[in-house]
């Protein structure tokens, strides 16, 4: 509730008495299988390269939506993180203490706690894809996979003189 909320700030948080939920009508489209049982577990963000061997589970109702994956190397997955709350405004990490705005760190902690990943596509069987990059728990709910192509995608930097 909110008032247990409000009692787990760390020095410099705010949190908000969040306005009702917009209904999306989001669906969730299967589930994701992962090695990482509880969140410290889990890699901060995930390895393409030398991570563990993750599953993508969908819907069988979806299957048929999975075909053309399979020529990409990298595609891009869409996750719901829903152990995280949703109500801080800003954060201080455990990590440095230092506090920053919610859109501007990529922690599961925000208003709408969506997930996302580039990760390796390493095979496809059926309605299962088996990816390697991923940083969430095993049952995270999966919103969305697209191809991952670097013609369309922007890096993003920070501007000149700025550190992230
Ligand atoms: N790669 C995603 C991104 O950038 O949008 C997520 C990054 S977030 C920093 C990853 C962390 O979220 C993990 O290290 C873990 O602490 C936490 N996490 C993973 N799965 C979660 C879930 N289902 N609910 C809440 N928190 C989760």
């Amino acid at each position: 509730s909110t008032s247990i909320h409000r009692d787990q700030l760390r020095p410099g948080e705010i949190h908000a008495e969040l306005p009702p939920a917009t209904d999306a009508g989001l669906r969730f489209i299967g589930r994701i299988e992962t090695p990482f049982q509880v969140r410290a577990d889990c890699p901060r963000q995930g390895d393409p390269d030398g991570g563990p061997d993750c599953r993508l589970i969908l819907d069988p109702v979806y299957a048929p939506a999975l075909d053309g994956l399979d020529q990409f190397e990298f595609i891009e997955v869409l996750y719901w993180l829903h152990e995280a709350r949703r109500d801080l405004l800003t954060q201080s990490p455990k990590a440095d203490g230092q506090t920053r705005g919610t859109f501007s760190v990529r922690s599961p902690l925000r208003p709408n706690p969506i997930g996302t990943s580039i990760v390796r596509l390493i095979g496809r069987e059926g309605k299962t894809l088996t990816v390697r990059g991923l940083d969430c728990l095993t049952g995270t709910p999966l919103l969305d996979i697209k191809p991952y192509r670097c013609s369309y995608a922007v890096q993003a930097r920070a501007k000149p003189g700025v550190s992230t």
